[in-house]
């Protein structure tokens, strides 16, 4: 077999966790910014809400494309070792039954005696024994008590039936991962793109867990969006592939300004690692939450060839690919980063929230809510600030926004002091504030304040967007 193996490996960025984590923000912080200005809040809360359940409000949906539109630039437009696809959200049986998930993808559940609450036995072990696997007689969180029943095991899967009839062959479900489409899809794709491996199918949307105990916020949700690539590599090169892949996702975490000291790389020990897996390791990040801590951003697996095996087998439909330059057939190994969309969104969120201490006006030291996202990944790239609202200002006011919109997700606000508005701005990470004062009408420029540095610089209509584009990378 000839093997390709991997160009070039980056140099890995783990060694940085040895100088210990900076990220000191708590969930309720981000929480509170979030509901206040419109980022994430409750969903259907005027009936109460309903656990877990989060919606996305004009800042959030914004922030969250941003983050899945990177993935989608990094893994899958600057590449051409990689195709996008989208698989159906609903699937039949045959799918998770080969899989595995209707037998294994499922968590231990224990129930309290005494107050009914249930919870998931090895996070219970982790936060009572410092192990998942720790022994010792469980204390029920809520009452206190010790009267934990037996676990049982409890399928994560959401099931419906699709059509009228709810019989056992209308059953349908909720994919719990996005994974299988590029396995089920694998020969189609393959073909279509005329792709050889080493080659990656990548894919984003939402997926569906009934999680016995969601919660901290969007980190663990029941509905949830993640963002997979599979990538098909020759038996043999699979190692190789999996650091390349490890290495290639810690820098992109780190390129989107997450501090590399938050960040860092978990090997997974023999005994948890899944059913399919040579070798898995999570990129973790480090939550100030103490119930938190060091958690997983992401999983990269070595899946091997058991997948696409599986559906081989299942389906009767061989998924295996002939490598003409060799004239053999063999079954691809598969790497797999997996990550949350939703749950980088929020690591985005906390890594970027800072609080710093700026004199103003009078030289008296005021605090300063900054979120200093990246310029890729903030909702607004730019805010376009009339100095008053008088009539005067706004027709020019007005054209240089109709100016910046066509190029930028731009903001137009011309309510409250010019203060506020700038803090406003700082709070929800907008990266330039572009103010139009009585001058503009006469020398047609006008004054563009750097987030960051509060720096301004006095800048020609004209040359407007030329300045911001110098500044706001893609
Ligand atoms: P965990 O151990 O946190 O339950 P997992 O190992 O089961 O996660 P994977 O199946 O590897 O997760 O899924 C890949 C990624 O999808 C995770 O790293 C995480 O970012 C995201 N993810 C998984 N489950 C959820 C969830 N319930 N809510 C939000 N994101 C999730």
């Amino acid at each position: 077999m000839t093997s390709q193996t991997p160009a070039t490996t980056p140099a890995s960025t783990d060694d940085d966790a040895t100088t210990g984590p900076t990220n000191t923000t708590e969930l309720a912080t981000i929480v509170e910014l979030c509901k206040r200005r419109g980022i994430i809040f409750p969903t259907a809360e005027i009936y109460g809400g309903v656990r877990a359940t989060w919606d996305y409000g004009p800042l959030g949906v914004e922030l969250k494309e941003n983050v899945k539109r990177q993935w989608w630039r990094t893994m899958v437009q600057l590449r051409d070792d990689v195709v996008g696809m989208e698989q159906a959200i609903l699937g039949p049986s045959q799918v998770w039954e080969a899989s595995g998930h209707l037998a294994n993808f499922s968590d231990p559940l224990v129930e309290c005696a005494n107050c009914n609450n249930r919870f998931r036995e090895d996070h219970l072990r982790e936060e009572q024994f410092g192990d998942e696997r720790g022994e010792g007689t469980l204390s029920c969180p809520n009452c206190g008590q010790q009267k934990f029943g037996d676990a049982r095991n409890f399928n994560l899967m959401f099931k419906t039936h699709s059509g009228p009839l709810a019989d056992d062959n209308s059953v349908v479900w909720m994919r719990p991962e996005t994974a299988q489409g590029m396995f089920v899809d694998f020969t189609t794709v393959q073909r279509a793109s005329r792709k050889k491996p080493p080659f990656g199918i990548a894919q984003q949307g939402k997926s569906f867990r009934n999680e016995i105990t969601p919660g901290n916020f969007i980190f663990r949700t029941r509905e949830f969006e993640q963002m997979e690539m599979e990538f098909f590599v020759e038996p043999g090169t699979d190692e190789d592939w999996h650091q390349y892949w490890i290495d290639e996702r810690m820098a992109w975490y780190a390129d989107l300004g997450i501090r590399p000291e938050n960040l860092r790389i978990r090997e997974h020990l023999d005994d948890e690692l899944s059913h399919y897996a040579k070798r898995t390791v999570d990129v973790e990040y480090f939550f100030a939450d103490s119930s938190l801590g060091w958690n997983e951003l992401e999983g990269i697996a070595n899946r091997t060839d058991f997948d696409l095996n599986a559906h081989s087998e299942a389906s009767g439909t061989d998924l295996s690919y002939y490598d003409q330059a060799n004239e053999e057939r063999w079954t691809p190994y598969v790497i797999e980063p997996a990550a949350g969309a939703t749950r980088a969104t929020l690591a985005f969120l906390i890594d970027a929230y800072t609080v710093e201490e700026v004199p103003d006006a009078k030289g008296n030291l005021q605090a300063r809510t900054v979120l200093k996202l990246d310029p890729r990944l903030a909702p607004y790239k730019v805010a376009v600030l009339p100095l008053s609202k008088k009539d005067e200002l706004r027709p020019t006011a007005r054209e240089v926004f109709d100016l910046l919109k066509v190029e930028w997700m731009a903001d137009y606000d011309e309510t409250q002091s010019i203060g506020r508005r700038y803090r406003r701005h700082d709070e929800i990470g907008t990266p330039f504030c572009v103010t139009v004062d009585f001058d503009t009408i006469d020398d047609r420029a006008v004054t563009v304040r750097d987030r960051d540095t509060m720096e301004q610089d006095r800048v020609a209509i004209d040359d407007l967007v030329a300045y911001l584009a110098a500044r706001l990378p893609r």
